[in-house]
């Protein structure tokens, strides 16, 4: 039985950045999101790779006890292909293919379906509704997206966001879906739907948390091997929903421990291209790490 059931793309991608290249490696916010939440819970996968998608690929999620009972085949793989300049927090698209991406349906196998803990990865907004109308009873439902789908599929975004716990997007997300320059407004028309919480990440500035009558403001951590950023965000959502259904506990506090392992999570994920970096990090790491993002905020 799965821990965290997450939904989102499963990639091949082609990214470049001031560092190197590298072509047709493992990405997708789903992968990045369960390889993250894989350091704290058990993820199972919801998604669709090609019949071109790489088994030895499948075997490292396989061998990392992520379910992939979930994964439908056909067709060929999701491929994104984007470059960073100097400035690693935007990334450039240069295409993305969708491929069977485009004509996938959702489905949710029955053992998954009284999960507790869902993440929506970045995915068509229409299919994370779908996830969600499939999943019994969660007790949380933790959901991302990004520019493409706001730009192709506002309304839709919109009624999903409407039926999830907590928004994660980062800055740049959250002023071109709520028509504001302003986070802090950002949040509270996001907060005006029915999400009880709403994360902003801001790359490698830290995360911002609004709930209700809270606002929590997570440190960044001065990395200063950063190689490739792609799957930040995913690692990010991945982690927090991961630690979250490991304590099962959704209070406001410890989202913000959540958010803490997430950015511990993600700045590793930076360090190399694809997961190679999570692959080689263990619990010692992580813990080491989550001690200094604490002292980096005590004053
Ligand atoms: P991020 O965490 O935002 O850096 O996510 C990077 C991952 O998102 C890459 O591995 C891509 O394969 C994937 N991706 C890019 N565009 C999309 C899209 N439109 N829908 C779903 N996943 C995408």
């Amino acid at each position: 039985m799965a821990d965290v059931v997450i939904l989102g793309s499963m990639a091949l991608d082609t990214i470049e950045t001031p560092f190197g290249k590298v072509e047709r490696v493992l990405g997708g916010s789903a992968s990045y999101a369960a390889y993250a939440a894989s350091f704290f819970a058990k993820p199972a996968i919801i998604s669709v790779v090609g019949v071109d998608f790489p088994e030895n690929e499948k075997k490292v999620l396989l061998e990392r006890g992520i379910l992939l009972d979930g994964l439908k085949r056909e067709g060929k793989t999701f491929h994104w292909e984007g470059f960073y300049e100097f400035d690693m927090n935007e990334a450039k698209t240069i295409k993305t293919e969708l491929n069977s991406l485009e004509s996938y349906k959702v489905k949710v196998p029955d053992h998954y379906k009284d999960a507790k803990y869902v993440f929506l990865a970045n995915i068509d907004p229409e299919l994370q509704l779908d996830a969600i109308n499939a999943i019994r009873k969660p007790e949380l439902i933790v959901m991302d997206t990004m520019n493409f789908w706001i730009e192709h599929k506002r309304e839709q975004l919109l009624k999903t966001i409407d039926k999830a716990d907590v928004l994660v997007l980062n800055d740049a997300e959250a002023r071109q879906l709520f028509n504001t320059p302003n986070l802090v407004k950002a949040a509270n028309k996001a907060l005006r739907l029915h999400t009880r919480a709403v994360i902003i990440k801001k790359g490698e500035h830290g995360a911002l948390l609004f709930t209700d009558n809270k606002h929590f403001s997570a440190p960044s951590y001065p990395l200063e091997n950063i190689k490739d950023p792609t799957g930040c965000g995913d690692s990010f959502g991945g982690a927090l929903t991961g630690y979250l259904a490991k304590t099962r506990d959704t209070s406001e506090k410890n989202i913000r421990k959540a958010i803490v392992y997430g950015s511990v999570i993600a700045s590793f994920n930076a360090e190399d291209f694809s997961i190679e970096r999570l692959k080689k990090i263990r619990h010692d790491d992580i813990e080491k790490r989550f001690k200094e993002f604490r002292e980096i905020r005590e004053f």
